[in-house]
């Protein structure tokens, strides 16, 4: 038995069992995938306090390495199911059930998909949504990047350095990712802007060989000679296996406040799945933090 389960090992999760094991608890870390979360695609983190350059994948490691120092066990299991009884949690991973005193969510987002024909088939095959994994295999030929958020306009930046052509597909004229990023592109001669403009499909039979995209002010389509589409149009929470015994919005996101205190007894959350208004690695460590103590804190008041 453990006194907490984190389900996820992005930034928040193992910020929170850092936390945890510094209480003095016992800490199982699950992880369906490969730890980091979503950080690891960042080729360099410039906007977290005190650390003013560090690559997504270092970060993740150090994270990693500080679990596993505490004490920490880690488990690369996918948490199916989820049930609470005579005060106690049992968290289904594999083939295996674990108990807890206390559950932590931290599972993160996934990324969005545009529900194109062809996209999922593609995908692999020149359709990619991590431009610092798959960016390499497009050296010299011509890409399109799909959003208009700090991933895409990271993700276009990184394949600039070496695409022969990186055409930005935008839905809107002005972006939401931060605008120095922008300007950095602004600068580049093999960036090509299509802004106010929204892809309706993805062409190539065994590999991509061109994107149709439309602009939606004046109606006019054209088809885009590219052999990669990276789409980066934002993320989605997965906490479906979790619905019926915890509160969720109508995006599906966790309900609770800057507290991370949950609608079920002794379950907590953290990080990006939560209900938040910014998801930034900062506040997704500080969330793991809070949450931790709050569990903790809850251990200490229901073992009297
Ligand atoms: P995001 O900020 O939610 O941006 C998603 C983009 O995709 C938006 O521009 C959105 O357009 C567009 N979009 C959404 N659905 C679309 C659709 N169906 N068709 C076409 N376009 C669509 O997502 P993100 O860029 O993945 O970033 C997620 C969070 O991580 C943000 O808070 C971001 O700041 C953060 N982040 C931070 C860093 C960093 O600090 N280094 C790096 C990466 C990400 P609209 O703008 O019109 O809605």
């Amino acid at each position: 038995m453990y006194d907490m389960i984190i389900i996820g090992a992005g930034p928040a999760g193992m910020s929170a069992a850092i936390y945890g094991l510094r209480a003095g608890r016992s800490v199982l870390l699950l992880e369906q995938k490969s730890y980091g979360g979503q950080i690891v695609n960042t080729p360099e983190i410039e906007n977290y306090p005190g650390l003013p350059a560090i690559s997504g994948a270092d970060f993740a490691e150090n994270l990693m390495s500080q679990v596993k120092k505490l004490g920490g066990e880690v488990l690369f299991e996918k948490a199916q199911k989820l049930h609470h009884e005579d005060g106690l949690w049992t968290v289904v991973a594999g083939k295996t059930s674990y108990q807890a005193k206390t559950v932590i969510l931290a599972t993160g987002l996934k990324k969005r998909t545009l529900n194109l024909e062809n996209e999922k088939r593609l995908t692999g095959a020149g359709v990619s949504y991590c431009a610092t994994c798959d960016g390499m295999f497009f050296r010299n030929r011509n890409v399109a990047v799909i959003g208009g958020g700090n991933t895409a306009l990271e993700d276009a930046v990184f394949l600039s350095n070496y695409c022969a052509k990186v055409s930005i597909i935008h839905r809107r004229e002005s972006f939401r990712g931060e605008h120095k990023l922008e300007q950095i592109l602004r600068k580049k001669e093999n960036v090509e802007w299509h802004l106010s403009c929204v892809p309706m499909e993805i062409l190539g039979e065994k590999t991509v060989t061109g994107l149709r995209i439309k602009n939606t002010a004046t109606g006019e389509e054209t088809v885009l000679d590219v052999s990669g589409i990276f789409i980066a149009v934002g993320q989605v929470p997965e906490n479906e296996n979790f619905r019926g015994l915890v509160q969720l919005d109508s995006a599906g996101y966790v309900q609770a406040a800057e507290d991370c205190l949950t609608s079920a007894e002794g379950l907590f959350t953290a990080g990006d799945c939560r209900t938040k208004a910014v998801r930034q690695l900062t506040t997704a460590t500080a969330d793991g933090a809070v949450a931790a103590l709050a569990a903790s804190a809850y251990i200490e008041e229901n073992d009297q």
